[in-house]
């Protein structure tokens, strides 16, 4: 049968807006690709987070709110649907200050992001060692700690289970999902949009390209031209321990079989997704300056994977002027935006336009004449 819209990537934001769309009860194909491809969606953290994001673009701190709100109610439907726990928990989050110069500085800076947003309501605040101590009772801080920023609307999830839940919830809503599925060519075709794949050609009236650092070649066949970078993370992982951090924390969390997450770095490494002993003595030295005990844990895993980045780091959705009904969606926060992609973003593809609300992250932002 003849799709209604193809979404191209299985990843954390192509499977949400998949799963949006066959909600929404259209005729969905998700096409994913190869085993060799990148694959972020299966790297990450795992945080849904709000505090620090947005510096410069308060559209993007506006859309974050927005998705972490419709989260918990995207949890429980994506829970009926697929039978998979999502874990999420969002009692609130940290990001951990050292010395009183970052302290200081941590203030400023969400500070300056609250008074971009023009906001009367801080949804954070500062709290200092004593405060942070009380707050993480099984915890013995390093000496440098001196305190946190708390963030009302933080929380984590666990990614891998999400993204497990989006495959299965959208072939449960009667889509269909496709492994294996390496989109080489997107073309008009009459009124609709023609996808090959391999030897297979489908065709619909609608496609979205949300195939993460593939998007890039699939894009530019739809006149779209996204600039996007890969930038390195790696995550380490410990063994299980008895629950002690009962918030998740930027760089430090406790999932909910109890490792303990330790990451993320930040790499121009290009597409070179090896470990590295550098990055995992950096991680783990850090770890111990902000709980001295971890430094007797066993770390079990050690992963690297790809970020999604455009030139300033923020989301693109856009819509092609020469291929009407091509979309293409990137981010880099793709669990936090996961809510949001299956509601207003699935929404807009279903009417066929992306609403002005949308039109800040369009990529034409980037066009910015060069000196001569
Ligand atoms: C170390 C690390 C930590 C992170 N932590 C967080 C976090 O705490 N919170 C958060 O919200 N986000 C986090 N992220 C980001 C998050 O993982 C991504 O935003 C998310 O995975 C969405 O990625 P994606 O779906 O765009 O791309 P990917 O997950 O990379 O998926 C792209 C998919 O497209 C497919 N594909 C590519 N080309 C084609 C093609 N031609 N045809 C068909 N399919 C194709 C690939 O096979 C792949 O499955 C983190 C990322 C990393 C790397």
């Amino acid at each position: 049968m003849r799709p209604e819209v193809i979404v191209i990537g299985g990843g954390t934001v192509g499977a949400a807006i998949a799963y949006g769309l066959a909600r929404r009860k259209l005729g969905v194909l998700l096409l994913d690709g190869d085993d060799g491809d990148f694959r972020a969606a299966r790297a990450n953290f795992g945080l849904v987070w709000l505090q620090g994001k947005g510096l410069n673009m308060p559209e993007y701190q506006r859309l974050t709110r927005r998705s972490i709100a419709l989260w918990q109610d995207f949890e429980v439907a994506l829970t009926e649907t697929s039978g998979i726990d999502l874990q999420y928990e969002h009692n609130g989050g940290l990001a951990f200050c050292f010395g009183e110069e970052g302290f200081e500085a941590r203030r400023l800076q969400l500070q300056r992001l609250h008074n971009q947003l023009g906001h009367d309501d801080a949804d954070w605040e500062m709290l200092d060692r004593a405060e942070l101590a009380r707050l993480l009772p099984k915890v013995a801080l390093g000496p440098k700690v001196s305190g946190a920023s708390f963030g009302k609307h933080d929380g984590h999830a666990n990614p891998l289970c999400l993204l497990a839940a989006l495959h299965k919830a959208v072939v449960a809503l009667g889509g269909t999902v496709r492994s294996q599925a390496n989109v080489r060519e997107i073309a008009r075709d009459g009124e609709g949009l023609r996808v090959s794949f391999h030897e297979e050609v489908v065709t619909a009236p609608r496609v979205v390209i949300a195939a993460g650092l593939g998007s890039q070649a699939l894009a530019r066949q739809v006149g779209l031209d996204v600039p996007i970078r890969p930038q390195r993370g790696q995550v380490l992982v410990t063994e299980r321990l008895a629950p002690f951090l009962p918030l998740p924390a930027s760089g430090l969390r406790q999932t909910g079989e109890g490792t303990v997450m330790i990451g993320a770095t930040q790499e121009e490494a290009g597409f070179d997704v090896s470990t590295t002993g550098e990055a995992a003595a950096k991680l783990s030295r850090k770890t111990v300056d902000l709980v001295p005990a971890l430094a007797n844990v066993r770390l079990v895993r050690q992963w690297a994977g790809l970020r999604v980045l455009t030139p300033d780091s923020y989301p693109v959705y856009a819509q092609s002027q020469s291929h009407p009904g091509a979309f293409v969606a990137l981010c880099h926060s793709g669990v936090t935006l996961a809510a949001l992609h299956a509601e207003a973003l699935a929404e807009a593809v279903m009417a066929g336009r992306l609403p002005a609300d949308l039109a800040p992250f369009h990529q034409r932002r980037f066009d910015v004449p060069k000196a001569a």
